[in-house]
């Protein structure tokens, strides 16, 4: 069969197919709708007379008169709550629709769980649209044969089976710790059960640039039935999202909005790193690709994946089932005290019969300033009294990066106290018998390669595949410890992992530490994140935000504290800025809808002004 017969015409297929296989509902009479206006003191359905003729139904784009203009709306479904005066949906802008009923169940759910207006979870879930890419038609490829599912050794995981077989035939929130050598492995094999049991899959990845091994791998393995969604133009991502609601594709990989991709029938939804940061939407609705995942594997009855060397406390705190290899499959972790300059003996040895080895330094540069030689006051920056950092070569404020200057008598000449990622590659150049070199901040992330000795931040360490080095180095784990913030913590031992998973299994992963009973360091030792988990999360809880629980940010008018109080949150904290009050309001996990009625009504009183979902992580 040729191509071109089995695409039929592209553009009425889209019509067509766009969201569900079968032709979707026209409706009539009275509906409610979704006003694109992202106001929580708009928040809520609206009903207009929908007319029979505009051929529209649910997840249609139309126009409606709200106010007085011409305003954008989504039709939401029929109601029989007919208010007196109801006027009509003036026109259908698109024959595309945006949603589905379970796509529609999803974004209710965030709206509620985020406190965000149903319209700002839309605008984020579905992309902006390019109208010419609506009429022009596509040609499918013929599809390839599936790759026969080989073994793979997941199935000797602990668990592994029951994940398959969920894969297969079922649903579940799973979470799997592959070996640092399955992570693409474990993957694609879970995109393959998925995908032989007829069902689809979406796989998301923290990073577009560069694609990370594992999204390459399942593109790679699924060639013509896998797409990436990650990164491109508006057209081209408005074309695959187009693509995607026809059916056209069945497997999605893609960063986080892909976790909404219009896929029918599907059976996973696989969230890869799943502690990283980039997985949470800074804006709002501020949500957090592991719980929409799981949010959406529920509504449409697929499995959720959530994949980590060192799964989150959110992750773990929700019921689960733990997937992990049966016998440990990492290189064992030596913790050293660090010696004169942060440079114990045992490690220097290590470094010197070193080939291949990767040396974790999280703090930048040079060193640091710590006195001024001119007036010998200690240093501190003229303009803002922030921390001077010696990195490449010239001295600038870390906080406002101006040019060093001595807050007391602006000269710039300064005593420094040696440490960071560039003096560390100085002395490891003494060491080494392999060439050293420093991977920055704007050097494309990279492992070490042969005969190599790499020195790098946070920022060298994605999933560039299993390197498999001789030798990982973590340095100054006391002071990543120390930094501040609730989850911060956590990042650290996250981050700890992914570079002890560098290393061959049997090659070797030193930790410079003086604090080797620390939790963190205890749980990096012995592979076992649950040791770390059971110190953190009273620690949580001490400060106010149990992990697992609902944290916003209210930002309002004066009466603001005493409403929230009343409301008995489980923490509330308030302070004044430039005449706003903001609050921070921890809630037990069931009264989340209660407290959102509430801030909506408060938002239409004008009393609260913002709300933001989950800012402490
Ligand atoms: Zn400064
Ligand atoms: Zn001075």
């Amino acid at each position: 069969m040729s191509s071109a017969a089995r695409s039929g015409s592209g553009s009425s297929r889209f019509v067509r197919r766009a969201l569900g296989d079968r032709a979707p509902r026209v409706l009539s009479g009275p509906v409610t709708v979704c006003i694109d206006r992202p106001l929580l003191a708009l928040d809520r359905p609206f009903t207009y007379e929908l007319p029979e003729e505009l051929g529209a139904g649910l997840g249609s784009v139309v126009q409606v008169p709200f106010h007085g203009r011409a305003t954008r709306a989504w039709v939401l479904g029929e109601t029989d709550d007919v208010p007196e005066r109801m006027l009509r949906i003036r026109k259908l802008v698109t024959a595309v629709r945006s949603f589905d009923e379970p796509s529609l169940a999803l974004f209710r759910a965030m709206s509620e769980r985020y406190v965000a207006p149903l319209a700002t979870v839309i605008g984020r879930a579905v992309p902006p649209r390019v109208a010419s890419e609506e009429t022009s038609p596509w040609t499918p490829p013929p599809r390839r044969p599936l790759p026969a599912p080989g073994t793979s050794r997941i199935e000797t995981y602990r668990d592994g089976p029951r994940l398959l077989k969920a894969l297969r035939t079922g649903r579940g929130a799973f979470v799997v710790r592959p070996a640092p050598t399955d992570e693409a492995d474990v993957a694609v094999t879970c995109v393959a059960a998925s995908l032989a049991a007829g069902r689809t899959a979406i796989v998301i990845v923290p990073d577009a640039d560069p694609v990370p091994a594992t999204a390459r791998a399942v593109a790679d393995v699924f060639g013509d039935d896998a797409v990436l969604f990650l990164g491109g133009d508006k057209r081209t991502r408005y074309r695959t999202w187009l693509e995607i609601a026809a059916g056209r594709w069945s497997v999605v990989v893609g960063t986080r909005p892909a976790v909404f991709a219009p896929l029918a029938d599907l059976g996973l939804i696989y969230v890869d790193r799943e502690g990283h940061a980039q997985h949470r939407d800074e804006r709002s609705p501020s949500y957090h690709v592991r719980d929409v995942a799981r949010l959406r594997a529920e509504i449409v009855g697929a499995a959720s994946v959530l994949s980590a060397f060192c799964p989150s406390l959110e992750a773990t705190a929700r019921e689960h089932v733990l997937v992990e290899p049966a016998v440990r499959p990492w290189a064992p972790v030596e913790v050293v005290r660090p010696g004169p300059e942060g440079r114990s003996p045992r490690l220097i040895r290590a470094l010197r019969s070193a080939t291949r080895a990767f040396v974790f330094e999280p703090l930048r540069g040079y060193g640091v300033a710590r006195v001024c030689r001119s007036c010998g006051e200690p240093a501190a920056c003229a303009s803002c009294l922030g921390m001077l950092r010696l990195e490449r070569g010239s001295i600038r404020c870390v906080v406002c990066e101006a040019p060093g200057r001595c807050a007391s008598c602006g000269a710039t000449d300064f005593g420094i106290a040696r440490r960071g990622a560039e003096r560390v590659e100085e002395w490891a150049r003494g060491v080494a018998t392999v060439p050293v070199s420093l991977i920055g901040r704007d050097d494309p992330p990279r492992a070490p390669r042969a005969r190599e000795v790499l020195v790098g931040g946070v920022e060298a360490l994605k999933d560039v595949g299993s390197p498999g080095v001789d030798l990982v180095a973590i340095l100054h784990a006391d002071a990543s410890l120390r930094r501040p913030g609730v989850d911060a913590r956590e990042r650290v031992l996250v981050t700890w992992f992914e570079a002890a998973a560098w290393a061959r299994p049997d090659g070797r992963v030193i930790v410079q530490t003086d604090a080797p009973n620390d939790p963190a360091v205890q749980a990096l030792v012995s592979g076992r994140p649950d040791r770390f988990r059971r110190a953190e999360a009273p620690r949580r809880a001490e400060a106010g935000f149990p992990v697992g629980s609902p944290v916003f940010r209210v930002t309002g008018g004066a009466e603001l504290d005493r409403e929230l109080a009343a409301l008995e949150p489980a923490t509330l904290l308030s302070s004044n800025v430039g005449g706003a009050t903001i609050c921070l309001v921890a809630l037990d996990a069931g009264r989340v809808a209660g407290f959102g009625a509430e801030m909506r009504r408060l938002a239409a009183a004008g009393i609260v002004t913002r709300v933001e979902a989950e800012p402490h992580l």
